[in-house]
């Protein structure tokens, strides 16, 4: 069964979602050549407790550090460390908050200097299939029409879908029913209802979309080590009409998985 959040579970959850998008966006205005990624992770850290919340990567399973810090050839579940940011790399944060027992979670890929054009489309696709996603997640759809709205925006590029991690549900666990693959199965999943809480999560690769999981037993690194982007939002399905944002960005210059506000925020990407 697919949890419906009452009003008050859907506030606690937009507050820890918010907390989210504030580190995100702080984050992405660090990035640039020359920044180690520790620092990025320890910077979230304070943020997120200093908004009262938990970070809820931390610990979990044994994860070591507050974000995932995914750079260039590495598709999620980086561990933030020495790694020094260099031009022309991708880099992907994903941030978890843990809210009075309630999770946000969301993610964004952010060009660190100039990046190529490959970079650009992958990263401009990446996104664009997150709000096409996220379109079609309304009530009386189903999972599937999520699924495919997303896949369709991948394929049109010839870009590799990771099959290995998908979208998932969120509320007072970080991952709950149902899951979201970013690909069309054969099965159809739930209906959507109003109340239902889900994080979208499109992982696109430029060349194969193999992954291997490297040897510290987190690092999800593409198989041929071309880059990958990432882009998660966590919504929650409306009566009627498009989802309510729950991670929506709180700078209205730029938002993640609505026009391509990620793409566009830096002027080399224009
Ligand atoms: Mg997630």
């Amino acid at each position: 069964m697919v949890a419906l959040r009452s009003q008050r579970e859907i506030d606690l959850l937009r507050t820890a979602n918010q907390t989210v998008a504030k580190v995100l966006t702080t984050l992405a205005d660090r990035i640039k050549p020359g920044v180690k990624i520790i620092d990025l992770d320890r910077e979230a850290e304070s943020m997120i407790r200093e908004a009262g919340g938990i970070p809820s990567f931390l610990g979990y399973h044994g994860f070591p550090a507050s974000t995932c810090i995914s750079v260039d050839e590495v598709v999620i579940h980086g561990i933030p460390d020495d790694r020094v940011l260099q031009e022309n790399e991708i880099c992907s944060i994903d941030v978890g908050v843990n809210y009075k027992g309630y999770y946000g979670d969301a993610a964004l890929s952010i060009p660190c200097g100039e990046v190529d054009s490959e970079r650009k489309r992958l990263m401009r696709v990446t996104e664009r299939s997150l709000s096409a996603g996220i379109d079609a997640a309304r009530a009386g759809n189903r999972i599937h029409d999520i699924s495919a709205a997303i896949e369709k925006v991948i394929l049109a590029d010839n870009l590799g879908i990771v099959r290995d991690f998908v979208g998932h549900g969120v509320g007072s666990e970080m991952h709950e029913e149902p899951q979201i693959p970013n690909y069309v199965t054969s099965s159809k999943g739930p209906r959507l209802k109003a109340g239902m809480v889900i994080a979208l999560e499109p992982m696109v690769n430029l060349g194969v979309e193999e992954v291997d999981v490297l040897e510290d037993g987190w690092t999800a690194a593409t198989a041929d080590r071309k880059p990958s982007a990432h882009f998660e939002h966590s919504i929650v399905i409306q009566p009627e009409g498009p989802p309510e944002i729950l991670s929506k960005s709180p700078n209205a210059n730029w938002r993640w998985g609505e026009k391509e506000g990620a793409i566009l925020r830096g002027e080399h990407l224009s």
